[in-house]
């Protein structure tokens, strides 16, 4: 049998709340298990004001409505993410300037990003991948320069820490993931985080489909009607009653994630020790939260001759991301520069199987695997 790239875990307790939710009888958005999650978030990691949204994407697309974008406003974002990160971006007719990743790090180079600022920058996006924070110190003092909004795309980075403040407290705005790959999930899910109490009124009319139910909801107006724009973010009590079970169990799940990473780590650092593959340097002010164990190799042709490798053992390893700014709806868009350090993750970087059932056994196999291949 193939070892999976990933599984989900259940704990056991989603099925309970949902049963539970079920009986209360509040089944639709906004319900006792939204406002649960909801607490989690904002009890646990300060974040000012939190939206369960049905996915990350969902919740770009009401940060970015917040946002007030107009056409010609420019946002700078790394090339080295997911697609969600921009195309919510481009529905609101903004253009994306990419920014290039660090060399020693996916994550975005800074400096390369304030060099793409001019007076229609409006946005900074930074993505935290794998959960390893970006230098916020730094994207904060850009953004305040030259008045940015900044958003953190956290959607790798639950239970993850900056100089010890949570990941998704820095930006005037942050989203969540809790798609099945993320290390908590609701299936399909998501979270946006509002951290500038400014744009909080409006975004709960956003949230509700351009209405003021929520302020219905609260007793604070006696009808509910159509105020502004929004679209339908809310999602079914019933993922929040699943998702609360997940956070119940958040301590355990992230322990295990990160217990199999470490593992790794030292099966692996050998290997980097002998400078036949790269890893990870956690920079001293961030954390790692288990998401992803990734290392890099010499060149593609051996990225690749190792993925097949693992292959025909019985091992799903993965690469990722496509470079934004070379896919096949922007590059045309993009202003021709290049972008060396996301080209060369894009071409050597391996994320090898990590979730909550996977066996410390099975890391070594695969570890061993992998140091077979180099001997
Ligand atoms: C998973 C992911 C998203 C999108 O999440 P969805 O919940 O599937 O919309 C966005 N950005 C990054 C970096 C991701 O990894």
């Amino acid at each position: 049998m193939k070892i999976p790239f990933n599984k989900p875990w259940f704990t056991g307790k989603e099925i309970q709340n949902i049963t539970s939710a079920a009986a209360f009888g509040h089944i639709s958005g906004n319900g006792l298990y939204t406002r649960k999650c909801h607490e989690f978030f904002e009890n646990r990691y300060g974040f000012k004001k939190t939206f369960l949204t049905s996915s990350c994407t969902d919740a770009f697309e009401m940060a970015t409505i917040l946002m007030d974008l107009k056409d010609g406003d420019e946002v700078i974002m790394p090339s080295y993410t997911f697609v969600s990160t921009t195309s919510p971006f481009i529905l609101r007719g903004a253009k994306i300037k990419f920014a290039d990743s660090l060399n020693d790090h996916p994550n975005i180079n800074l400096d390369h990003a304030e060099s793409l600022i001019n007076i229609n920058t409006k946005v900074l996006v930074v993505m935290h991948y794998g959960g390893v924070a970006v230098d916020m110190d730094k994207a904060m003092e850009i953004c305040s320069n030259h008045n940015l909004i900044l958003l953190e795309d956290a959607a790798h980075s639950i239970d993850s820490y900056y100089k010890e403040k949570p990941l998704g407290s820095f930006g005037h705005f942050a989203t969540f993931s809790f798609h099945e790959t993320k290390n908590i999930s609701s299936g399909e899910g998501g979270l946006l985080v509002i951290n500038d109490e400014k744009y909080i009124k409006r975004a709960e009319i956003v949230w509700e489909k351009g209405t003021n139910r929520s302020a219905f909801s609260r007793g604070d107006v006696d009808k509910y009607e159509w105020v502004d724009v929004g679209a339908s973010y809310s999602p079914s009590d019933m993922i929040a009653a699943f998702l609360f079970g997940q956070l119940s169990h958040i301590n355990k799940i992230q322990q295990t994630r990160i217990n199999i990473w470490n593992r790794y780590y030292s099966n692996l650092l050998p290997l980097a020790n002998r400078g036949v593959i790269k890893i990870i340097n956690l920079p001293e002010f961030a954390t790692n939260n288990g998401h992803v164990f990734y290392f890099q190799t010499s060149d593609k042709n051996e990225r690749n001759g190792l993925l097949d490798f693992l292959n025909d053992n019985n091992i799903h390893a993965v690469f990722h991301y496509l470079p934004l700014h070379l896919s096949p709806y922007y590059k045309e868009l993009h202003t021709g520069e290049e972008l060396k350090n996301t080209e060369l993750f894009a071409d050597t970087l391996i994320r090898l199987p990590l979730f909550y059932e996977l066996p410390l056994e099975v890391v070594d196999f695969i570890s061993e695997r992998i140091a077979s291949y180099y001997n």
